[in-house]
């Protein structure tokens, strides 16, 4: 399939030919076309995979493509195409997106989000718009307040639905419904399809044509994933050691807390790594300047709560840390989409404590996979963690931890993914966490401890296809 077969406009082809795609992605290869014929489309899509283009093409397209249909210019500033999405930097880079593709059109589109003042944009949608980008929030106070109207809306866009729920937007979202003429046709852009989303769905998609590029759930194909088993009080040092070891010039860590956040970017920048946060304390200057400084490479770390973890554009991001686990499973998919976006490739960590071992549990049911585990010298925690979270069975109570002296007596501790033996010594360990006896009774997906003597440079998965247990 090329992108000169899908029956978009030589002005849009111009376009993606100058962003460098050759061939358009599975997802965009099956919604454009369904786009282009009119129909409402679901779309089962997490970003990486070349969403934004599959719907802002043939939006382009059906707006004013190949016929260049006028571009809107009437009384009461109306907007013929909204995308609404969650986040404030998610809004922002589908309107880059939007504003790129649409370069050799006569099309106007503008993005609005709150946290930054309103009177700019109030301007910018004077005389009407052809394609709007917004958080629902302030779309709705710009339309109390007269700045624009939906009477001659055509498209509704809405992306990342799922994070919209669980973002607590439903009642803006459906406020805004009520705003929306019938007749638009309705794209709908979710990660995974849940209950909640298909009931939202019942009120938003007309016979829609569903489509979907990776099973729900399913963690991002080209992501090699790992974890460390670590105390919690070693997780910034390893982390440091990690980065350091590794050569890791650009990385996207994840904390759970901003204050988490906060203190992790003083550690790091401490240690001569240049760090930034970016979560919701931060006023949206400050988060789109660490962003911007994050791509230019002037900072080497940024550090992001979960608000960051969906639509975040990084090109190429080779490497996810998660601090912490998060607090929601179905995130940690998210989390890693940050990275081994179309056509490249990256890695995930996780920096794992006791406790944290639930959280491991569910992350490991939800995605079906067993995440490999690799302990690094001098960072091995007092309790070696379950050896497979979807072997393991509830825990009744957790019993004091152990002191370090009681560990078996371990060497050096690396994995390589799994398919090692296990040696008698790291079978022993007696703590709560402790592997049970008989371990991987069910044979499926063995430990990935392996013994090296060496202390040499910790081993990261890239390279070693075996990392990926389980699937
Ligand atoms: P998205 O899932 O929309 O966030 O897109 C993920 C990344 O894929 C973005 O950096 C896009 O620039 C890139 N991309 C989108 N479509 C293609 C394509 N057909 N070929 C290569 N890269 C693409």
């Amino acid at each position: 399939m090329k992108f000169t077969e899908l029956g978009l406009g030589p002005n849009i082809q111009k376009a993606v030919a100058a962003q460098g795609y050759e061939t358009p992605t599975p997802i965009q290869a099956q919604a454009i076309p369904a786009v282009l014929k009119g129909r409402d489309v679901m779309a089962a899509a997490q970003t990486g995979t070349g969403k934004t283009a599959g719907f802002t093409l043939p939006m382009l397209e059906l707006l004013g493509g190949s016929s260049a249909r006028p571009k809107a210019q009437a009384k009461g500033n109306p907007v013929r195409a909204l995308v609404l999405t969650p986040t404030r930097e998610l809004a922002a880079q589908v309107g880059e997106n939007v504003a790129i593709y649409s370069q050799h059109m006569p099309i106007k589109s503008t993005v609005v989000f709150g946290g930054v003042k309103i009177n700019p944009q109030m301007m910018r949608l004077r005389g009407g718009v052809d394609i709007l980008v917004a958080t629902p929030g302030r779309l709705l106070d710009l339309h109390q307040q007269g700045a624009l109207h939906f009477k001659d809306l055509e498209i509704l866009v809405l992306d990342e639905a799922d994070r919209m729920l669980d973002m607590g937007f439903i009642h803006d979202i459906r406020k805004i419904l009520k705003l929306l003429p019938d007749n638009r046709q309705t794209l709908m852009f979710s990660a995974t399809f849940s209950k909640d989303i298909r009931e939202l769905a019942k009120s938003l998609v007309n016979d829609p044509i569903e489509v979907s590029v990776s099973p729900p759930n399913s963690t991002a194909k080209r992501v090699k994933q790992w974890l460390c088993p670590v105390d919690k009080k070693q997780k910034a040092p390893l982390l440091i050691h990690l980065i350091e070891s590794n050569d890791w010039q650009q990385v996207l860590v994840f904390s759970k807390t901003k204050h988490g956040a906060n203190k992790l970017v003083k550690q790091l920048d401490a240690a001569g790594l240049r760090a930034a946060a970016i979560h919701g304390n931060k006023s949206q200057n400050a988060r789109t300047k660490a962003l911007a400084e994050f791509k230019q490479s002037k900072v080497r770390v940024l550090v992001a709560t979960d608000i960051a973890a969906r639509g975040l554009d990084i090109d190429q991001l080779p490497q996810v840390v998660n601090f912490d686990l998060p607090q929601v499973a179905e995130d940690y998919v998210h989390r890693i989409g940050r990275t081994g976006r179309a056509g490249a490739e990256g890695a995930a960590v996780s920096l794992v404590c006791a406790d944290e071992i639930d959280m491991l549990r569910e992350i490991e049911r939800l995605t079906k996979t067993i995440i490999p585990r690799e302990e690094h010298v001098g960072f091995e925690p007092i309790h070696t963690l379950p050896d497979s979270s979807l072997d393991a069975r509830p825990r009744p109570s957790r019993s004091p931890k152990k002191p370090r002296q009681n560990r078996p007596n371990r060497q050096q501790t690396k994995g390589d993914g799994r398919g090692q033996s296990q040696k008698p010594a790291a079978k022993s360990g007696k703590g709560p966490l402790a592997k049970k006896p008989g371990g991987n009774s069910s044979g499926k997906i063995s430990n990935s401890r392996r013994r090296s003597g060496a202390n040499s440079k910790p081993k990261g998965p890239q390279g070693s296809g075996g990392n990926r247990g389980g699937q």
